[in-house]
């Protein structure tokens, strides 16, 4: 169960399951609401903006970042298992020759973990059907005017894999202590809808 890729008929069988498990007294009432509740509550850009900034000041870190989120975000207390199942996450950096935007084309799957509950343009059919085909006009409707030579990758999540950005740091950001940094982050920045 993933919260996303959800219709009526598999949310009746969820119901179901989890009244059995109640009824045998595997489940305690209503636990599965609660875990999801936790979940949710613990979800904010705060959390993919330190992830961020983390990388920007540690080589390492962005290395083992890039190899193995789900281990490397422990590093910082956060993680991917916060619901009923952990989610693989893929976090990907940008660069002079790359620059990478995330969606969910299936229905709105999103690393609610590290950045709270998704925008309602990410979930919207325009977004997740344009993004795709034309993802430079969709930059640039959020402003975001790449170069020619910068190469746009396009992640397409699913109820098992979700992926953030990492943006590149901005200029003139050398002397800032790495709290300050995580500051600069905003939520399109590690959606890949803005620069930073
Ligand atoms: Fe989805």
């Amino acid at each position: 169960m993933s919260g996303d890729h959800t219709s009526s008929a598999v949310s009746a069988r969820v119901r179901s399951v989890e009244a059995f498990l109640e009824s045998r007294g595997l489940l305690d009432d209503g636990e599965i609401d609660r875990r999801i509740d936790e979940f949710l509550a613990g979800g904010s850009p705060v959390n993919g903006a330190r992830i961020a900034a983390r990388a920007w000041v540690d080589p390492g870190f962005a290395e083992r970042l890039l190899a193995d989120a789900n281990s490397a975000i422990r590093e910082l207390g956060l993680t991917m298992a916060g619901g009923l199942q952990e989610q693989r996450l893929k976090v990907v950096a940008n660069t002079v020759d790359e620059h990478n935007v995330v969606v969910c084309t299936l229905c709105s799957c999103y690393p609610i973990a590290l950045l709270g509950p998704s925008p309602g343009w990410y979930k919207s059919e325009a977004y997740r059907s344009r993004v795709v085909r034309d993802p430079r006009g969709v930059l640039r409707e959020f402003g975001v005017e790449l170069p020619d030579r910068t190469r746009i990758s396009v992640w397409d999540a699913s109820a098992e894999s979700r992926y953030m950005v990492v943006p590149r740091r901005p200029a003139g950001t050398e002397d800032l202590p790495e709290e300050q940094l995580a500051g600069l982050v905003t939520r399109k920045g590690l959606i890949g809808t803005a620069v930073v």
